[in-house]
């Protein structure tokens, strides 16, 4: 039988490997460390975790991360059955011994009958004899791969940093400010001409806003994370040092939009947020790519009117990432349509995280042993924490067609937002008011026990 090749022996690989080994497929490892190495990695183990020691979250009732653990345990997940292994006292978190961690996975796969290791860069497209193909190299794919993916896929295919504008929970906006247009009303994917929402600022607010951001302070950067500009991804920062207007003139440009509570003012600047997932739970801060402190950006951007108890699915970023355009170049089964033969998993997908990545890489590793066997495996339902990591980077079932298409594409850490909603009720019996913080609990623990059934019966 053709053996499965996986290209990549780091979270998102290994779990792959383990996955179709054990579903009795033939799979050959291949991984460029220690002879070709990372910018990132020290070691020359499988599954090297490059920076903090944590999983996050573990509780699965209330944390998405914490679910998808509990549903890549049900799954049989190597990752998490060696994290389980050597996890240390950290609270409510999963934190891991990182060398025992990678030592047990590197055991575990040496020692699967079904694997074989082979060390080397792929330096370019897999040979043709190679059918069976799954990519999991990571956010610092060697350059002769990434770049022979490019010219695969076309040039606004593949990012090689990631410029990430935060995300915002819908239900934090304040509509009671904020208000629903496209600029000089253009009809784009929701064919109404009100496909963002619209934050106003006044002259006051505006320079409160950019003072605040001239002086906030900044992300630390190591040498190999510095990224160059480009003009069209400048961090809002950088545009507010270069003139007191330029960020009018760029992101924050008033023209074209009528508040319909202020018809007769004309805002000073205005803030755009485009929906980013097809559910409409999630929206994205147009054009706020940025480099400041994580505790900072959330103060900040919630001095914006319409966002003043914002919370965020994820804040803004900039740093090396290498990732492709995944709704437009992978088809539902994680594979690139130009050439089907190959698979993508991990943090190359488009998804963020340790956890994150070693998932897509168990869904990799069974669809590649289905194919092995001529079979096509079914996507985890919508409902599970691993269905909506893949609904997020493929575009997936939950997409409609005409939006697809608009949606700008980040990675992202799983979330609540990512899952379709549940109705729940107030439980019999509780007296007086039921409050929005005991609703949020009632929620996450509805879609948490919807996916861990909906996940053992996709298993
Ligand atoms: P990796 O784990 O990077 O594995 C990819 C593997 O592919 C590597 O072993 C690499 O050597 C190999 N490879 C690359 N190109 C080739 C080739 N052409 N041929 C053969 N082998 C190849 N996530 C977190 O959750 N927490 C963090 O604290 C965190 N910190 C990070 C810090 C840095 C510096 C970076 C770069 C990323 C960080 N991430 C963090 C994201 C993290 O990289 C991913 O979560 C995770 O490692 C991705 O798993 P992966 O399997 O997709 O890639």
């Amino acid at each position: 039988l053709e053996p499965i090749h996986v290209i990549g022996g780091g979270l998102a690989g290994s779990e792959a490997a383990w996955q179709a080994a054990e579903a009795g497929a033939k799979v050959v490892l291949h991984e460029m460390r220690p002879t070709q190495k990372t910018d990132a990695h020290q070691t020359e183990g499988f599954a090297e975790l490059v920076c903090s020691n944590s999983f996050r979250s573990d509780d699965h009732q209330h944390n998405a991360v914490g679910l998808l653990h509990e549903e890549m345990r049900r799954c049989n997940s190597l990752i998490m059955r060696a994290a389980d292994l050597h996890k240390l006292p950290a609270g409510g978190a999963l934190a891991v011994d990182r060398d025992a961690f990678s030592d047990a996975v590197t055991a575990a796969i040496h020692n699967h009958p079904n694997i074989a290791i082979e060390r080397g860069e792929v330096a370019g497209l897999p040979p043709e004899a190679w059918q069976n193909v799954v990519v999991a190299t990571g956010p610092l794919t060697s350059p002769a791969l990434a770049e022979a993916i490019q010219q695969l896929t076309g040039e606004d295919s593949l990012a090689f940093f990631d410029a990430i504008a935060p995300i915002v929970h819908h239900e934090s906006i304040n509509h009671d400010i904020v208000w629903a247009q496209s600029r000089y009303d253009k009809v784009g994917p929701m064919g109404n001409g009100q496909d963002y929402l619209n934050c106003p600022m006044d002259e006051a607010q505006y320079h409160a806003f950019v003072d605040a951001l001239i002086s906030a302070p900044l992300h630390e950067f190591k040498d190999w994370e510095k990224v160059p500009y480009f003009d069209g991804c400048l961090p809002i920062e950088v545009m507010a040092e270069r003139g007191r207007d330029t960020l009018r003139w760029g992101p924050m440009k008033p023209v074209g939009l009528t508040n319909p509570r202020n018809p007769t003012v004309k805002a000073h600047a205005i803030v755009q947020l485009r929906q980013d997932n097809a559910l409409g739970t999630l929206w994205n801060m147009v054009g706020f790519q940025t480099k400041m402190r994580y505790g900072i950006q959330a103060e900040i951007f919630r001095m914006i009117p319409g966002l003043e108890n914002a919370q965020f699915a994820r804040l803004g970023g900039l740093h090396r990432n290498t990732f492709l355009n995944s709704p437009k170049v992978l088809d539902a089964n994680l594979k690139l349509k130009a050439m089907p033969r190959l698979r993508f998993a991990g943090q190359v997908t488009g998804v963020e995280g340790y956890v994150e990545s070693a998932a897509v890489g168990l869904m990799a590793g069974r669809m590649a042993a289905a194919d092995a066997r001529g079979e096509q495996l079914a996507i985890p339902p919508a409902t599970t924490a691993m269905g909506a990591l893949i609904n997020h980077i493929t575009g997936g079932h939950l997409e409609a067609e005409a939006y697809s298409g608009a949606r700008s594409f980040q990675p992202m850490n799983v979330n609540f937002g990512l899952f379709p909603p549940v109705s729940i009720t107030k439980p019999e019996g509780h007296v007086g008011r039921w409050k929005s913080t005991e609703k949020t609990i009632a929620k996450k623990e509805a879609i948490t026990s919807r996916a861990l059934d909906d996940i053992i019966a996709w298993a």
